[in-house]
């Protein structure tokens, strides 16, 4: 299975408008971050995780192919701003949307012309789908299992694919959900900036958890221009920990999502 992180950056993106610091005047492209979303894709099937507001964008180098489904974190504009640009992708067919009931409600008052009964020609083809905590939503040969992250006090999802868990904009994981993540051989997580955040992890905090939770590979997403230029910083985390960045792709065993009986 191929993963292909499409952005990396935290609502404002890298550049912030108007800014002039370091990381946002930086030339390497590292230092250029998109609203984070990530794309998982086998030879038979392709989802992505957020679709935020720089979709269009991130999608255009990419084959142009079916997308099978979304799988919606939570419902803040950063992750789910890009839904009205799968338009495109619908001449392959439908495309199904998984998101918590409040995100799913949500996004049914934000973009109520994608549910009506005669929709506007053009209209992207959402089916949205609820889906609950340590519930496993089975697209083509991906298994996708939600697993509950704290964002401050909002209850939102990360997800478990295989050995992969994404968790973006987490402060706190409850303990009800460690056991979910036993085995994970890659951990994609945010990581804000060095201070620390209400209702996100810091970079040291992100540390902490993928020490905590054992993971071999942490690469940090959802970062603000605070994070630093990324030639300076990378080296500078701990071993197995590394700044993400747009494009960053991996090739990973897939063999099912392990869930819990
Ligand atoms: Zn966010
Ligand atoms: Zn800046
Ligand atoms: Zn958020």
């Amino acid at each position: 299975m191929k993963i292909t992180l499409l952005g990396t950056g935290t609502s404002s993106g890298v550049p912030v408008i108007g800014c002039h610091c370091p990381v946002c005047m930086s030339s390497d492209p590292r230092d250029r971050r998109t609203r984070t979303s990530a794309l998982f894709e086998t030879e038979s099937t392709r989802i992505i995780i957020d679709c935020g507001p720089d979709f269009r964008e991130q999608m255009i180098p990419q084959t142009f192919r079916r997308l099978n489904a979304v799988f919606v974190t939570h419902e803040h504009y950063d992750h789910v701003g890009g839904l009205d640009d799968l338009r495109p992708l619908c001449v392959f067919g439908d495309i199904d949307v998984y998101a918590d009931p409040l995100a799913a409600s949500r996004l049914r008052q934000r973009i109520p012309y994608c549910f009506v009964e005669s929709k506007y020609p053009g209209v992207p083809n959402i089916n949205l789908y609820d889906m609950h905590p340590h519930e496993v939503v089975t697209v083509g040969d991906i298994a996708v299992q939600a697993i509950s992250v704290m964002h401050g006090k909002l209850p939102i999802l990360g997800f478990r694919i295989g050995n992969v868990a994404y968790i973006t904009d987490m402060k706190t994981l409850p303990d009800t959900e460690w056991e979910l993540l036993q085995g994970i051989e890659l951990l994609i997580v945010n990581g804000l900036r060095y201070a620390t955040h209400a209702t996100h992890q810091s970079v040291e905090e992100a540390c902490q958890f993928s020490e905590k939770l054992g993971s071999p590979e942490t690469w940090l997403v959802h970062m603000s221009h605070h994070v630093g230029l990324h030639s300076e910083v990378d080296n500078q985390l701990p071993e197995h920990v590394h700044l993400a960045f747009d494009g960053k792709t991996f090739n990973v065993d897939y063999d099912g999502v392990r869930t819990l009986s």
